[in-house]
């Protein structure tokens, strides 16, 4: 049966959505998103579905989450193929607004973070990044007022960051982590990943197998500066620049030199050629 998901592009068409399903009590979850979906991105809505009968999907490409020389203007956008796929997992409206409509005329509020946005990792290289992001994603909350908003581990100092911003602004969607999706060859899918050569997406499992190393050989307890050590020269050795690649507590970010000093994530951000990666693991039973 096909089926088509209605779009909107207005603040209003989706409160008015929002205040429509409320009002036949329902719970509306939210799968925010910057387009040019794969099945990572649909499992959030798979996993907003688990807590919510109706689910919005917010598609929309954030300037200001994009430093002077990243790739917002070629950033892909897909957005027909997008609904159609938000259609085959039965998502129940798209949210995708114009960036007029998110940023009107004056619009001079921005969210300062510190905490996990200053861990001396994403932020070292993408020092304006998270404010983009976190006042892109207050936005959202507010506008949606949804029960649920679900975010990927696959981009984790994110997901704590947003996770920070909700708590301190006491916003009252509960936000939720879905694990990261990969491809049978073990790289975390990423609307990215388009843009690497053959070869480069040949070499490119090849992060997410390094770290699964280290967090097993952690597990075991290998001392973490000598396993991490190790890794950054596997990782250096499959053809990548590293931007880093640390050992972290997994909910503060801060640094760990011990097992104990656990539980520990690991998170590693490396490029090959002009394609950034960003990939992390969870150390078992830290
Ligand atoms: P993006 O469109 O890249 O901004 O990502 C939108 C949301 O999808 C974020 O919460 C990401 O963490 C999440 N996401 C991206 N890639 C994956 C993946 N491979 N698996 C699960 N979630 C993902």
């Amino acid at each position: 049966m096909s089926y088509e998901v209605a779009v909107v592009h207005t603040v209003e068409e989706m409160r008015a959505f929002v205040r429509a399903r409320r009002a036949a009590g329902e719970r509306i979850g939210l799968a925010p998103t910057m387009g040019a979906l794969h099945d990572g991105h649909l499992s959030l809505v798979a996993e907003a579905r688990r807590h919510a009968e109706r689910v919005i999907a917010t598609i929309f490409v954030n300037p200001t989450q994009f430093g002077p020389n990243e790739d917002f203007s070629r950033y892909p956008r897909t957005l027909a193929a997008d609904c159609e796929k938000l259609a085959s997992v039965a998502a129940d409206l798209v949210f995708a607004p114009a960036v007029e409509e998110m940023y009107r005329e004056g619009f001079c509020t921005t969210v300062t973070l510190e905490g996990p946005a200053k861990a001396d990792l994403e932020d070292r290289f993408r020092p304006t990044h998270f404010a983009g992001v976190a006042t892109v994603v207050a936005k959202l909350l507010n506008q949606a007022q949804a029960d649920v908003a679900v975010f990927g581990e696959k981009d984790y100092q994110q997901l704590l960051v947003v996770r920070q911003m909700a708590r301190d602004l006491d916003i009252g969607t509960r936000i939720l982590a879905a694990p990261t999706l990969r491809d049978p060859d073990g790289l975390a899918m990423s609307s990215r990943n388009i843009y690497l050569s053959k070869e480069d997406r040949a070499r490119a499992p090849a992060l997410y197998r390094a770290l699964s190393e280290a967090a097993a050989r952690i597990a075991e307890g290998e001392v973490i500066g000598h396993v991490m050590g190790e890794t950054r020269e596997a990782i250096v050795g499959a053809g990548f620049d590293i931007d880093y690649v640390e050992a972290r507590h997994a909910e503060t970010l801060a640094r760990v030199a011990r097992r104990l000093d656990g539980p520990i994530r690991l998170l590693a951000a490396a490029r090959l050629g002009a394609t950034r990666l960003i990939d992390n693991v969870a150390v078992p039973n830290t």
